[in-house]
């Protein structure tokens, strides 16, 4: 990588995340240790959650929370298009059936319009979805209490996609504390908002629920006298109650997810700045960033714009893309659309299923956006941005 290539994302460590890091490598546990639970109740805590469970990676928990809420063979899960395939493909893994429902053309997150439309059609089918699963879309929350009261009227649990989103806010609630759902999944990648190199954790405000997601994530095993079946053999004993997963993170991640935490402030309000700053610097060229619901602030994990292809043409979206890159900005795509991977097509999806997300994927261009990124390198993404658009 070029020393002036400027990436889309990146995490930002400092030696407080090293030392912690050290510190559990010459410690007792490199994993079930004491720094699961440290870093656990951190990210619970700061969402306003009653419980945080740990996993190797964001993937993990959607898979895990998905069967907690009984999601099997002979449901649906429901989705975005316009998402990571971790949302959709944790349905399939619990051998489920997934759709999707289209998005809103402003915020590129799953449209409440659509999403009631599709259920009452669904109700006539018998084709109700068990879960919906809301994409924060870049950051930005859903209309959470529109389809909370939707998952009232049509009896559908939700497991909130907020791996673009922690440190954002809807109504004054933050994401993740579940206020209008069953579950929140978050994601520690490097490029999101906080990391643990991988890792992801689930928080849940219900003892149950939390409690046989914690289970799958080890082998579905319990120590706990009271949820075996007969007596206990003794202090060694353990039972398998159901089929789980090996889905652990380890203290070395949650070392430095925990010192991660004590930063996430910082970031989130860097991001945000970063967001005002390009709206300001980009307005007037050929292009528009994602609608912003004035009832939320974002978590501003992605910063994306749609180009006006008309007013560029001839030029297309992948000469801009390619005129960036060449000029040493990081830019991306988030996201081809889920129902048109090869692998969706089994299931009978094709273009034209979803076309408000397959637009917005033919226009969009992910930009640089990460907490270290100085307000020179936005200046120079604009220069980058009025040389791919006009040459
Ligand atoms: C990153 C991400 C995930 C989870 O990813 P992991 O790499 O498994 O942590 C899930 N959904 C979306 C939308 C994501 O961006």
């Amino acid at each position: 990588m070029a020393a002036d290539f400027l990436p889309y994302g990146r995490q930002s460590l400092n030696e407080a995340d090293i030392a912690a890091v050290v510190e559990v490598l010459h410690s007792d546990f490199l994993t079930q240790g004491p720094a699961i639970p440290r870093f656990e109740k951190a990210v619970a805590d700061w969402c306003g959650a009653r419980h945080g469970i740990a996993m190797s990676n964001g993937t993990a928990t959607l898979h895990c929370a998905a069967l907690a809420m009984g999601l099997g063979p002979g449901d649906w899960l429901w989705t975005s298009p316009n998402t990571f395939v971790a949302s959709s493909n944790a349905g399939r893994y619990c051998g489920a059936k997934v759709d999707f429902v289209d998005v809103d053309p402003g915020t590129a997150c799953m449209s409440v319009e659509q999403l009631e439309a599709k259920l009452q059609a669904a109700e006539k089918t018998g084709r109700l979805p068990k879960i919906v699963v809301p994409v924060h879309f870049a950051g930005q929350s859903c209309n959470m209490p529109r389809i909370h009261a939707l998952g009232q009227k049509y009896g559908f649990r939700i497991l909130e996609d907020a791996a673009h989103a922690l440190g954002g806010t809807y109504q004054g609630e933050r994401i993740g504390n579940c206020r209008w759902s069953d579950a929140a999944s978050h994601s520690f990648h490097p490029v999101k908002i906080i990391t643990s190199g991988e890792g992801g954790m689930i928080t849940v405000n219900d003892d149950e629920l939390a409690w046989r997601i914690a289970t799958l994530r080890t082998h579905g095993i319990t120590r706990d006298a009271d949820r075996m079946q007969g007596e206990s053999d003794g202090p060694w004993y353990y039972q398998q109650i159901e089929l789980g997963y090996n889905y652990r993170m380890t203290d070395i991640q949650a070392a430095l997810g925990a010192s991660q935490m004590d930063r996430l402030d910082s970031f989130a309000a860097r991001r945000r700045e970063i967001a005002d700053l390009y709206d300001r610097t980009l307005a007037g060229l050929p292009l528009r960033p994602l609608a912003r619901d004035p009832a939320g602030i974002s978590g501003w994990h992605l910063y994306m714009i749609r180009l006006n292809l008309d007013e560029i043409a001839p030029r297309t979206r992948r000469q801009v893309f390619e005129s960036l890159r060449s000029q040493g900005i990081g830019v991306n795509v988030h996201y081809i659309p889920v129902h048109l991977q090869p692998d969706y097509a089994q299931f009978g999806f094709k273009k034209g299923d979803f076309p408000e997300a397959e637009r917005y994927y033919e226009e969009c261009i992910t930009l640089p956006m990460f907490p270290a990124m100085q307000d020179e390198d936005v200046l120079r993404v604009k220069d980058a941005l009025v040389q791919a658009c006009l040459l």
